[in-house]
């Protein structure tokens, strides 16, 4: 069964990004550097549960 991460911004709390999830990263949330298109700017997003 595939997993998928959906990574929010945390400014905004806009659900930009998702990608496969990683069995051996899934102890830890993923925090990444991503583009949001509604703050218009790099923001950190983080994994939604
Ligand atoms: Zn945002």
């Amino acid at each position: 069964m595939a997993k998928k991460v959906i990574l929010s911004c945390e400014k905004c709390g806009s659900r930009n990004y998702s990608m496969p999830a990683k069995s051996s990263n899934e102890a830890q949330r993923l925090e990444l550097k991503k583009f949001c298109t509604h703050c218009n700017e790099h923001t950190v997003h983080k994994q939604t549960l």
